[in-house]
């Protein structure tokens, strides 16, 4: 069977709880889980002999869900909204599960340390699930908003015993990307069908590759404001962004690993890639963070842990990844020590921000390759505009990783390099390092002397205009340098690698002054494009990736 999409509702009343069960059905649901607990309140007085006060709503909501559902009504206890007590609650699933053929849930969703504490709650519930043509079936669930629960064996084993439930589920926060490999090892050995969800940034994962490991479901929100735990992702992201119906056991993953990742452009150009080229794989976040206190050395070994239990994971077929800030110098570290295979351009720039995993029939890890995509990101827009780069004077702005990459592809191509930056020793090492990989070494300067330089063409790569940068307003270049030289008289070209905004403070000056212009997407675009290439073996439609990228920021 397929993984089932299912919208979580926090019902309020019923009328505004049907409008979005309707919502989650045209938007692709398979199924939606009413959250009961806001409504049903365990301090609720009911008339004397009557029904509770909510009971009608509940009656009509369920009698008139759209779609089949959950109902649930979750305990404070583990995260829900219902403190009252347990005959009340029992009463409630009763209720629901004897309503006529067709007008009762499919699913009544309860605690097992709810229900293995009360002998009479799971006498009540027993009773209410027995297999009954049109009657609901028990979803026995345990969860843990802080982490990993100690015994999550053991409560795993105890729901799959149980011979009322029809489907166990475990949901805990994820405290690193290990543990969604541990939830999929979970569902691999399962007996009986099994929700299996990480919550949290590290658990999206475990959402989306659900259909992979053969999940019962996996939640998904109408919209992020509505998402009932923490890392849920919405309908339209899990159907559109990462091709949720196509996912099967043969799917290979692979993601963008970095930290923060959570608003990197490049599932979308990538997973678009997959799609146009029918590849059988999903591109997701990878978060890996750097230890909050911990040295330069821990977060290479936070770093190198979790990659390489991606890697080695035999179950999960991860075939590659972009690595981006702060891991690109890692990623080559851990290339070397591992003997992967380390292209010439990547050794040279001293960072890596490709890996590409071969593995066996059997999904067992065979080999891997790191690669720079960034020195082509750079290079190739570059020359749509000025085809020969050999002698052209070129200023580099930044001696960080663009800047390194930038310097890297232009020097190696025998351009004429100055590279500018605030710390000039670290410009003056960089130019050094360089020397015996490219065709003309880099000269070194300050930010100052951008004023009076005769480039031709000037490259930023500081975060200088970026959105959440340092300085979003600022511009790296000073108005001076915007003049014109040679003969004819013509103005210098200004790229800036910076792409969020597309039209950074330097763009605008540059376009003020009438100076030809190249922006950072431009660059984004060509470097995945390199990355798509060498996972899929076939070139994508850039033009496709750049009207992705500049819908998403517009
Ligand atoms: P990085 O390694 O942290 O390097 C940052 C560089 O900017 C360093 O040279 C640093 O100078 C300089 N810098 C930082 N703040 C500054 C300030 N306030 N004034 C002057 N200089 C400053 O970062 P990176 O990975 O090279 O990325 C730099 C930018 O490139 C990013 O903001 C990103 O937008 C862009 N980028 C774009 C793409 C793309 O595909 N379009 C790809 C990669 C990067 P010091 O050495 O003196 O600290």
């Amino acid at each position: 069977m397929s993984t089932l999409l299912c919208v979580p509702i926090t019902v309020r009343d019923a009328q505004s709880a049907l409008a979005l069960a309707q919502a989650a059905k045209a938007a692709g649901a398979d199924l939606v889980e009413y959250r009961l607990d806001e409504l049903f309140e365990g301090s609720m007085e009911a008339p004397a002999g009557g029904p509770h006060p909510a009971a009608p709503a509940i009656d009509r909501l369920i009698a008139e869900s759209p779609l089949p559902c959950i109902a649930t009504c979750r305990s404070a206890s583990e995260g829900g909204g219902y403190d009252g007590g347990e005959a009340e609650r029992a009463a409630l699933y009763e209720r629901l599960a004897g309503a006529a053929p067709g007008k009762a849930p499919a699913y009544l969703d309860l605690e097992l340390a709810s229900y293995s504490k009360s002998t009479e709650l799971r006498r009540r519930m027993d009773a209410a699930v027995r297999p009954r043509e049109s009657g609901p079936s028990l979803i026995l669930s345990t969860h843990d908003f802080q982490g990993r629960p100690q015994d999550l064996t053991r409560r795993v084993l105890a729901m799959q015993a149980e011979p009322s439930a029809a489907v166990a589920k475990v949901a805990f926060k994820a405290r690193s990307l290990r543990d969604n490999l541990e939830l999929f090892e979970l569902l691999s050995h399962r007996s009986k069908p099994m929700i299996a969800l990480a919550m949290g940034e590290f658990g999206l994962m475990s959402r989306v590759l659900a259909p992979k490991f053969g999940g019962f479901l996996t939640f998904a929100a109408l919209r992020p404001a509505e998402a009932t735990a923490p890392g849920q992702p919405t309908v339209r992201d899990l159907l559109e962004l990462y091709r949720f119906r196509s996912i099967k056991p043969t799917t290979a993953v692979y993601g963008v690993v970095g930290w923060p990742v959570a608003h990197s452009k490049s599932p979308l150009v990538h997973n678009a890639a997959f799609e146009a080229a029918g590849h059988d794989g999903v591109y997701l976040p990878l978060p890996i963070p750097t230890p909050e206190g911990g040295s330069a050395e821990d977060a290479y070994l936070v770093f190198k842990a979790a990659l390489l239990e991606l890697v080695h994971d035999e179950r999960l077929t991860f075939r590659g990844a972009s690595v981006t800030i702060p891991h690109k110098e890692h990623l080559l570290r851990l290339a070397r020590a591992e003997g992967w295979s380390v292209d010439p351009g990547a050794s040279a720039v001293g960072a890596a921000n490709t890996l590409v995993v071969h593995r066996d029939a059997a999904g067992r890890f065979s080999s891997a390759a790191v690669m720079n995509s960034d020195a082509a990101g750079i290079l190739e827009p570059l020359r749509e505009k000025i085809p020969h780069l050999a002698g052209l004077p070129v200023a580099v702005i930044g001696a960080g990783g663009a800047g390194r990459a930038a310097a890297y592809a232009l020097a190696h191509e025998g351009a004429a390099v100055t590279i500018h930056n605030r710390d000039q020793a670290r410009a003056r090492d960089l130019a050094d390092a360089l020397a015996p990989s490219v065709r003309r070494v880099p000269e070194h300067a300050s930010l100052e002397e951008l004023a009076t330089s005769e480039a031709a063409v000037f490259i930023n790569c500081t975060p200088l205009g970026m959105a959440g940068g340092p300085d979003p307003n600022a511009s790296p270049l000073p108005p001076a340098a915007l003049r014109a030289r040679g003969n004819p008289a013509a103005l210098p070209l200004v790229f800036d690698t910076v792409y969020n905004p597309v039209e950074t403070p330097l763009l605008r000056q540059a376009r003020a002054a009438g100076a030809p212009t190249v922006d950072g997407v431009r660059m984004f675009v060509r470097q995945a494009c390199v990355q798509s290439n060498a996972w899929t073996g076939r070139w994508p439609d850039a033009a496709m990736f750049d009207r992705l990228v500049r819908e998403s920021l517009a």
